[in-house]
């Protein structure tokens, strides 16, 4: 079937919107119309940019009233005036007075109707060649077919599938966003005759199949392409052949097919925003092994929550909505157990949200730098808060921050470090380093560089995590330190793998031969602390104890523990 056939097919009917508060005169309009439009009624002005803004894309025209409550016709055709998308709806102005037409004129009407309605045939002629009009002007100014592909422009794709949407309105609707992975590649390989040849085939393939389906393909550039078809059934053979089929056209292994879904489109959401999705899942597959994914709507709130947490943090920072809290450490190995340090743990305290754990924000701002503004204010806040307890209780106390496996490769971490302790006056040998294990594995040069370095200047390094790496041996040999933290993860399935405590043993045997305090974490049971106890373990950290304390909580503790209350 052509693309005209296609067209023509779904837009069988186009849509009117009569905004009128006499309600008689919008039915004796309706009546000229409904037998070849679909039909939206607007009782007041407000209404009629309410619906003008929901069916952006559908309504072809409005007929509008000057004298309405609320917000009259003149105010409708300002906000228009102001709204580029709006603007491109023409409006017929229903008038029973002719003074309004120089206003109107001037707010961009497009033609004038007279009240009361006299002449149904010519008012059915003006609004028919005013649509006309309008759809041509649409289609100078923009290519509506790729030479290339034969398939649409994305202006076009985009309005024929809002139509596609007002023709069936019953029947549920996919949009795909395919991508030929490395598609440069073969335009390098092969040379563009050879590339163009492959888009004109997978073209070809998609047409096909919006042909037997129903719906619009449109590529949109390189190897992109956008499908909106009915709602496949078969969706796994589609993906299977369509994948078949550019194995046969092309021979490197590299390339290969990453497809979005959207599945069940509704049809009241913007056509950019659902694009924007499919195509933002295909981008999300990671692997060459995956074809597709399909969008849902716990993975697409995560990751509006993500994006609301970054747009956030700068205004976050300034406001301290980033508390830091004290989680307590305590040594075990004496008559008594006592308070030796604690970790400063950080949260946000969102305005919206909440409380929002550094699990979730801190793996964020290590993908785009943020984390080095955020470690740096936690050693500021830590060592601010260490000259407070020191002026306060005539002590300072030993508190760790954590240095994020990011973080390490940025050239001013020392001088920052050193400009947050030392402007508090803060003993080096009281703001200890926590350096996650797997970091070492990453990147051994400069972190090795980094903690020679610190330690030379009398700060403390802590290995974090240890264990959970592939390399943990490795780090305890190459890499110089003071605290070894026993990655919590052994203690807690202790119960379901027995042999854990066997590794925790050995960890605290070396930790003995090579002089190094252990440090246990996640400690939440009197069995394991009782355990850890007797193999040695030197310090212990989890709710066993306590949980991360508030800094005003923590103060407390420091004043029972330490008998200054
Ligand atoms: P981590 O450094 O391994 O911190 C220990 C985590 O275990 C903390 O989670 C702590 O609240 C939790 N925890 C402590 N005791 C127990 C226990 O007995 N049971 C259980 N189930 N959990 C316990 P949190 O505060 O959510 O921090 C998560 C991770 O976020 C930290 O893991 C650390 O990698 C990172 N993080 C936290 N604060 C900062 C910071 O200021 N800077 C950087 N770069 N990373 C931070
Ligand atoms: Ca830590
Ligand atoms: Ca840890």
């Amino acid at each position: 079937m052509d693309n005209n056939k296609r067209e023509r097919e779904i837009q069988a009917r186009r849509t009117l919107l009569i905004a009128d508060d006499d309600e008689i005169s919008g039915d004796i309009l309706s009546s000229f119309f409904e037998d070849k439009y679909d039909i939206l009624r607007a009782f007041n002005g407000k209404q009629a940019l309410d619906i003008i803004n929901s069916h952006i894309d559908t309504i072809d025209l409005v007929l509008l009233d000057i004298f309405m409550p609320e917000l009259d016709g003149f105010a409708v055709l300002r906000e228009r005036q102001n709204n580029s998308k709006i603007k491109k709806i023409p409006v017929i102005v229903m008038t029973g007075e002719g003074d309004v037409e120089r206003e109107c004129f001037k707010l961009g009407v497009n033609d004038f109707i007279k009240k009361p309605f006299s002449n149904p045939e010519i008012i059915i002629a003006r609004v028919e060649r005013m649509i006309e009009l309008y759809e041509d002007r649409s289609i100078i100014k923009t290519v509506k077919v790729e030479k290339l592909t034969n398939l649409y422009s994305f202006d076009f794709f985009k309005k024929f599938c809002n139509q596609f949407d007002v023709a069936e309105p019953k029947v549920a609707k996919d949009l795909l966003s395919i991508n030929i992975t490395r598609f440069r590649l073969i335009n390098e390989l092969y040379g563009r005759d050879f590339s163009d040849e492959v888009l004109k085939n997978i073209a070809s393939f998609l047409k096909e199949y919006v042909n037997k389906n129903k719906g619009f393909a449109c590529h949109t550039g390189a190897g992109d392409f956008l499908l909106y078809t009915r709602h496949m059934e078969d969706l796994d053979s589609f993906i299977y052949e369509l994948h078949e089929h550019l194995e046969k056209l092309v021979v490197p292994t590299s390339v290969h097919l990453h497809v979005g879904i959207y599945p069940n489109v509704d049809p009241k959401l913007d056509k950019d925003i659902v694009i924007g999705r499919a195509v933002s899942f295909a981008q999300s597959i990671q692997s060459d092994s995956d074809v597709y994914s399909i969008y849902d709507e716990k993975t697409e709130q995560k990751a509006l929550f993500e994006e609301e947490l970054i747009n956030d943090f700068k205004k976050g920072l300034k406001n301290r909505e980033f508390k830091v809290f004290y989680q307590p450490k305590y040594s075990i190995q004496g008559d008594k157990n006592t308070l030796s340090s604690c970790e400063a743990l950080i949260r946000w305290i969102h305005p919206k949200h909440g409380m929002v754990s550094p699990g979730v924000f801190i793996p964020l701002f290590e993908t785009n730098g943020f984390i080095q503004l955020l470690d740096r204010y936690v050693f500021e806040e830590v060592a601010k808060q260490q000259a407070i307890w020191k002026e306060k209780y005539g002590i300072y106390i030993p508190v760790s921050v954590n240095v994020s496996r990011v973080d390490v490769h940025n050239p001013n971490l020392e001088k920052e470090i050193l400009e947050a302790v030392d402007s508090q006056h803060v003993p080096h040998d009281k703001f200890y380093l926590e350096i996650t294990e797997s970091a070492y594995s990453q990147d051994k040069q400069d972190i090795l560089n980094l903690v020679n370095s610190l330690r030379d200047k009398g700060f403390l390094i802590e290995i974090d995590d240890f264990g959970s790496g592939y390399s943990s041996l490795n780090v305890m040999s190459e890499l110089p330190f003071d605290v070894l933290k026993i990655d919590m993860v052994f203690m807690r399935k202790s119960d379901e793998y027995p042999m854990n405590k066997d590794i925790v043993k050995m960890i605290l045997a070396l930790c003995k031969h090579f002089n190094v305090t252990s440090v246990c974490e996640g400690v939440e049971t009197e069995e394991h602390y009782k355990f850890l106890k007797e193999n040695g373990c030197d310090v212990i950290q989890g709710y066993y104890f306590s949980k991360p304390l508030p800094v005003d909580d923590f103060s407390k503790l420091i004043e029972k523990e330490f008998g200054l209350c």
